[in-house]
């Protein structure tokens, strides 16, 4: 269906980014990975995705919380894979506090990565996507873009600000092939969650195995995690003909954790 298009994908070393680079692969996208982690198994990342699909998986290591690095890896994409058509701004990190004990370094942190990262590479996309009047901006939010939890403060001002960035752009490109639609997910277990159950777990002194299950009950009415290919299946789908009309929703794929 993406045949000979090419997205870049924040933070595709690990978890959901992760997801999403292999639904875009199957799709037959071609992709610019970009993350930390240990070069060899990004290195067999990128090859098992280019020998599974037929597809060309270029790796650009930006730290995004560097506005010049960020311009860069858009500028690295366009440069090695002839065209940015997709951005999936999916990196992020968490931080948990309460607002007194908050360090003011890890608010600007989580700024940076999940809010202000996101502004550049649509800044820095957004040319060649009108030059072609076609793109897709999809910007990975989460619940916690529409809804606030305790000692996330950081955390839930950014994925809010990321949800009306995303309507701001949706504004702005409403007359052109360019779409921006944002992904408001609930719990998925990746690593950024894993520390937050084994924090729970050594609070509570329960196990791991109980911390995880208390987590998810706790806020999503179905008790089970959402996977990275469920969000995986939902870019595709935003970047579908189908979903052409589809600009500035922040969509809600949280078992129910919203609507309560
Ligand atoms: P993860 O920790 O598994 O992956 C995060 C990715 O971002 C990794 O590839 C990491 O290397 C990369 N990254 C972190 N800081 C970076 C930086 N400065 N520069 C470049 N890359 C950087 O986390 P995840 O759970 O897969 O989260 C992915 C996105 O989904 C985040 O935006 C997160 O807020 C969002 N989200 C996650 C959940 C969840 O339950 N896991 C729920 C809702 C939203």
């Amino acid at each position: 269906m993406l045949n000979g298009r090419s997205a870049v994908v924040t933070g595709s070393t690990s978890g959901i980014g992760l997801g999403i680079a292999r639904a875009l692969a199957e799709a037959g996208c071609n992709l610019m990975l970009n993350g930390f982690g240990p070069p060899s198994a990004i290195e067999r990342e990128c090859t098992q995705l280019e020998k599974e699909f037929d597809v060309r998986v270029a790796f650009n290591p930006a730290d995004l919380a560097n506005a010049q690095q960020v311009v860069g890896l858009i500028e690295a994409a366009a440069r090695e894979l002839g065209a940015v058509d997709i951005l999936v701004n999916n990196a992020g990190i968490q931080y948990t506090a309460r607002i007194e004990e908050f360090p003011a370094d890890r608010w600007d942190a989580v700024i940076a990565v999940n809010l202000s990262a996101c502004f550049h590479a649509i800044q820095a996309v957004l040319p060649q996507m009108r030059a072609r009047n076609w793109g897709r901006l999809i910007n990975i939010a989460s619940t916690h873009g529409l809804v606030a939890s305790t000692e996330k403060s950081a955390y839930v001002a950014a994925k809010h600000g990321l949800v009306g960035l995303t309507k701001a752009v949706a504004l702005e490109t409403a007359e052109s092939g360019i779409t921006c639609n944002a992904i408001c997910s609930g719990w998925v277990l990746t690593p950024l969650v894993e520390a937050q159950i084994e924090e729970r777990a050594d609070r509570e002194n329960v196990s791991f195995e109980r911390a995880k299950m208390d987590l998810v009950a706790q806020k999503q009415p179905s008790r089970e995690f959402v996977t990275p290919e469920q969000i995986g299946a939902a870019v595709v789908f935003l970047c579908s003909d189908a979903a052409a009309q589809i600009r500035g929703a922040a969509l809600p794929i949280d078992g129910g954790w919203t609507s309560q």
